[in-house]
């Protein structure tokens, strides 16, 4: 039985958007964020295309997650866990050498009381507030923070030492974030006159890496960039416009496509009104093609009357309102459409291409919400 859309992810589109990063973080470490369900791709179709192109740090946002990496996972494979944990699962983090992030003294504990149980060392990745003001310790309570860093070294495996920037991709944010740098540095600093060496000092993300080099340090964490999608359009320009030609063509290629077929064929006559109520109402005889993606599938209620979707390579308008299982498109100009005819929700066809952000062209925002959004059990693909 077929699921009524699926999902296909680029193996060759990925090797592109990793060797352009690559590129620009010299010898940094290559963390690979694979939260939110790998960016909607599927984590577990994700993972082994990573791996393949000599990924092998990847974060994510809870345990949940963590354990489906490890399902997939090369045993070679390292996991991050940057946010959720209960205290009550990190003994399980620790056994399976899983580092996490350490942001408050009750989970600091809670790791020492791990390792000192499970007699292995807890990696943790201490992290500090320069001016998110999500997570992270304090500068108030460095000194205490120190002292039990270096009381329980035995227990203790400093993966990391890390902070987040707030809005790199916006120059509305530009003083907040190289502030916030400053004090990274200098917080970097202090730790290692205190003889604290973390493996990795890390703040980047796939913004920040890309409009201010100087946050590279030993490691990023690359989330929607190796995707292929630009965190936001400043920062596309940003980098485009400072390159050395003149005019540079997008590094990035989307690994994600969204295809479907079409469910039926209809004509409408003129002066009817189209899909629920009356947000549409034909102006002249046309044909419809029924898709069958609606709302439940994460096809944006807002795009009813607005997006548009490729068939036969060409772009088709979805009239009236989205439902919660189908979308209605306007096919009275496109020839030969029938039933079974593929589809393209997101992604290319022919010379066409439909991207996230084109969904609504407002920023690209969007595609960070769009993408996590993307249901869990539409199948995905891995293509090349
Ligand atoms: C999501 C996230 C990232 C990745 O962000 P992108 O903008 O997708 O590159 C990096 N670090 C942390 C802490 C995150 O939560």
């Amino acid at each position: 039985m077929h699921y009524t859309s699926h999902i296909e992810i680029s193996r060759t589109a990925f090797r592109k958007n990793i060797r352009y990063l690559q590129s620009n973080i010299g010898n940094a470490k290559f963390c690979s964020v694979v939260k939110g369900n790998a960016y909607g791709h599927g984590i577990e179709q994700f993972i082994p295309v990573a791996e393949s192109e000599g990924i092998d740090y990847f974060a994510v946002f809870n345990a949940m997650e963590a354990q489906r990496i490890l399902q997939v996972k090369k045993p070679q494979s390292s996991i991050m866990i940057m946010g959720m944990i209960e205290d009550g699962d990190i003994e399980w983090a620790v056994k399976q050498n899983i580092s996490f992030y350490v942001f408050e003294f009750e989970r600091l504990n809670a790791a020492i009381n791990a390792a000192k149980q499970t007699g292995k060392k807890a990696h943790i990745h201490v992290e500090l507030e320069t001016g998110l003001h999500r997570t992270g310790f304090d500068q108030r309570d460095f000194e205490k923070l120190i002292n039990i860093l270096q009381a329980n070294k035995k227990q203790l495996g400093i993966e990391g030492l890390s902070t987040h920037y707030a809005g790199a991709e916006s120059i509305a944010s530009y003083r907040r974030v190289i502030e916030q740098i400053a004090l990274f540095k200098r917080y970097r600093a202090l730790f290692r006159k205190e003889g604290i060496r973390p493996k990795y000092v890390h703040g980047a993300c796939s913004a920040a890496a890309l409009t201010y080099p100087e946050t590279i340090m030993d490691m990023v964490r690359f989330g929607i960039a190796q995707y292929g999608f630009w965190p936001s359009r400043e920062t596309k320009m940003h980098k485009i416009l400072s390159g050395s030609s003149e005019f540079k063509a997008d590094p990035l290629r989307r690994i994600i496509a969204w295809k479907s077929s079409v469910m039926s064929v209809k004509q409408i006559d003129k002066g009817s009104f189209v899909s629920y109520g009356v947000n549409y109402m034909t102006d002249r005889d046309i044909r419809i093609a029924v898709v069958p993606v609606g709302y439940a599938d994460g096809y944006s209620r807002k795009l009813s009357n607005a997006g548009y979707v490729l068939i036969n390579g060409k772009k088709a308008y979805v009239i009236g309102l989205v439902n919660m299982n189908m979308l209605l498109v306007n096919v009275t100009n496109l020839k030969n459409i029938k039933r079974g005819d593929e589809v393209v929700l997101i992604g290319k066809q022919g010379n066409n291409t439909i991207s996230v952000a084109s969904f609504i062209e407002q920023n690209n925002a969007v595609n960070y919400e769009l993408l996590a959004r993307l249901p869990g059990n539409i199948p995905r693909i891995v293509v090349d």
